[in-house]
């Protein structure tokens, strides 16, 4: 691309006058200098409930009347996490909107970015907390990991997930609403975003990875026909059965899930009610979200059928399980020379018991 220059004009001058040329150069960097700005940041509440409305509210000062973009920024484990952006007024004031979806407590800044007249700056930080509308049951020690190595799915992707209905029971209605109910629970729980996929032909923790298959996959099927035990006290199986090498926000080596479900026992399902099959899959989804089973009973990751008695709320071990594999944990960063290799593991699935 053909491209004008100045640099010859340049190199002319200083050929004629060293002097002039030095005094251009000073001179040249303090015209063209991006001009100050100053961004200012303050929250409308510093704690809510899933729902309320809360913003980041300020104002550019840079003395220009131009329109500013800012950028609303969260504090996760690997750093400054970009949330939102907006564009002030004429005025720089803003008014962005802070995410209360999501359970956390971390701290939320704005910074305007840099254009060519006006320097960027970053606004004080803030602590927000997003907290539980319900007082949840138990402790918020009650939870354990599933794998040893800190296994986990890279919280700052967005994960697909597709249903298997062809033998979906008791029907696909109450599955899909169970399933979407559940993964809008652990979104809340985790910051995690998931996406639907829709139908899919697809079977989990079958070692089978096809590239069109969603990250997560729910699917029906018999004792008789997996190689899976899903026997008699068996109604399900979750988990992930496809990892790669990845660190974490400490540069600590952990395995990054990639392929992961739930398989049910549709003999099981057959006899649950929604609320029911509801509670299975909340505890089937802690799985597939890296948690292992916890003795408290009043959790949905106890192995035991009191994980039926429990209202449809992940509780204080599960929600802080939760949180230890979401978002506030950080992004995964696959290991350098495993982006591609990712390998097989033995799956990494538990049953719970129905009766
Ligand atoms: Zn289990």
């Amino acid at each position: 691309m053909h491209r004008p220059t100045r640099t010859p004009v340049l190199a002319a001058v200083a050929m004629l006058s060293t002097s002039a040329l030095t005094v251009s150069l000073l001179a040249a960097p303090a015209e063209a200098a991006p001009r100050k700005t100053r961004i200012s940041g303050t929250l409308t509440a510093t704690a809510s409930n899933p729902g309320g409305s809360v913003a980041m509210t300020g104002t550019v000062k840079d003395k220009g009347k131009q329109k500013r973009t800012v950028v609303l920024e969260q504090k996760i484990a690997t750093g400054w996490r970009k949330v939102d952006k907006v564009r002030t007024d004429r005025s720089g004031a803003y008014e962005i909107t802070v995410p209360t979806t999501w359970f956390y407590s971390s701290k939320l800044r704005t910074r305007v970015v840099k254009n060519r007249k006006f320097r960027g700056d970053t606004s004080r930080a803030h602590r927000m907390s997003v907290v539980p509308a319900y007082v949840p049951l138990g402790s918020p020690t009650s939870w354990t990991p599933l794998g040893d190595k800190g296994d986990r799915w890279n919280p700052c992707r967005t994960l697909s997930y597709g249903i298997n209905t062809s033998r979906a029971t008791p029907d696909a209605a109450t599955v899909t609403q169970g399933i979407t109910n559940t993964l809008a629970l652990v979104s809340q729980a985790t910051g995690v975003q998931f996406t639907f996929k829709g139908e899919t032909d697809a079977m989990p923790l079958d070692n089978r990875f096809r590239r069109k298959d969603p990250d997560i996959v729910f699917a029906f099927t018999t004792d008789e026909e997996t190689k899976l035990d899903l026997g008699p006290v068996t109604a399900a199986r979750g988990g992930y059965d496809r990892t790669r090498a990845a660190r974490d926000a400490r540069g600590k080596r952990v395995w990054e899930a990639l392929d992961g479900g739930v398989l049910y026992d549709l003999t099981d399902t057959a006899t649950m009610t929604a609320v029911q099959f509801q509670q299975l899959t909340l505890h089937e989804v802690g799985h597939v979200m890296g948690l292992g089973h916890v003795p408290a009973t009043d959790q949905y990751m106890t192995a035991g059928a009191e994980l039926y008695d429990l209202p449809l709320l992940y509780q204080a071990g599960d929600l802080n399980g939760l949180s230890k594999v979401g978002l506030q944990a950080g992004c995964l960063r696959p290991l350098r020379g495993h982006r591609k290799s990712s390998f097989d593991r033995a799956p990494v699935s538990v049953s719970v018991t129905l009766d």
